[in-house]
């Protein structure tokens, strides 16, 4: 269950971290580790601080976007030591080791960590379902890298305990996975731009404050199905009108 739950490093600049990112992941029994373009190297002292975790941090994938390293999972989880001002749904720590651990039993999910000096930028905080913030002293909330990954590793670990505990029924939870969310936005930009509610000179915040309802409403698989279907209708009905 746990070897479900992946996590994602963006930028990591200082390649400590990925070992003690490692480390903490390895302690938890956690073990899928991806890299988004990082900006170092996994090195002598990434292994150093790894310690007996070294095996995480070699085997991690290295991919160029966030996009990429979410693509197969059902639920994607961004991290952030503040409040953006665009409001996103908010799990705090503990919440999210339970979601996570929840879903974790039909579909890979992801953690998404930041930059150590910058976070993760706005965008990729709109490609994630939930953000999590781990409720520190709200006057100084930026944990290290690394500590924020322990954390909610050490969170999912509790929730995958307890689950241990109520074994039994594992819920279907038949969502889509983030590239098919992708592709229904995509289409969705293409029709709003085709029938004029986009002003392409001026697309404003429209996608964003799109992509924000559709997250926070997390539909099915079926209800994205349907979601697709009613553009194409809209597709079709502007194609015939322009004959
Ligand atoms: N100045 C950055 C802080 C980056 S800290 C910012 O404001 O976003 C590096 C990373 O550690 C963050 O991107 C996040 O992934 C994680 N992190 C640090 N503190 C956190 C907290 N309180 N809750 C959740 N994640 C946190």
């Amino acid at each position: 269950m746990l070897d479900n739950i992946r996590i994602v490093l963006v930028g990591t600049t200082h390649s400590g971290n990925i070992g003690s990112a490692a480390r903490a992941m390895k302690v938890m029994g956690l073990k899928n580790m991806v890299l988004v373009a990082p900006e170092c190297q996994v090195d002598g002292q990434a292994i150093a601080l790894a310690a007996g975790a070294s095996d995480i941090a070699n085997n991690a994938r290295i991919v160029d976007t966030v996009e990429q390293a979410v693509a197969d999972c059902g639920l994607v989880i961004g991290t952030s030591a503040r409040n953006r001002s665009l409001e996103w749904p908010m799990l705090d720590s503990r919440e999210a080791g339970v979601k996570a651990v929840e879903e974790a039993a039909s579909h890979p999910v992801a953690f998404v960590f930041g930059r150590e000096r910058t976070g993760l930028t706005n965008d990729e905080l709109q490609a994630c379902h939930f953000h999590v913030a781990i409720p520190a002293n709200p006057e100084y909330s930026s944990l290290n890298l690394a500590m924020a990954v322990q954390t909610l590793c050490y969170e999912s670990r509790m929730a995958w305990l307890d689950s241990q505990a109520y074994k039994g029924e594992v819920k279907e939870q038949p969502y889509p996975l983030a590239e098919d969310l992708e592709r229904f936005y995509s289409h969705l930009e293409d029709v709003l731009n085709e029938t004029g509610f986009i002003n392409k000179a001026h697309p404003g915040m429209v996608m964003t404050k799109l992509r924000r309802l559709f997250n926070r409403a997390r539909p099915e698989s079926q209800e994205l199905n349907i979601l697709r279907g009613v553009l194409s209708s809209v597709e079709k009905l502007s194609k015939e009108n322009k004959k």
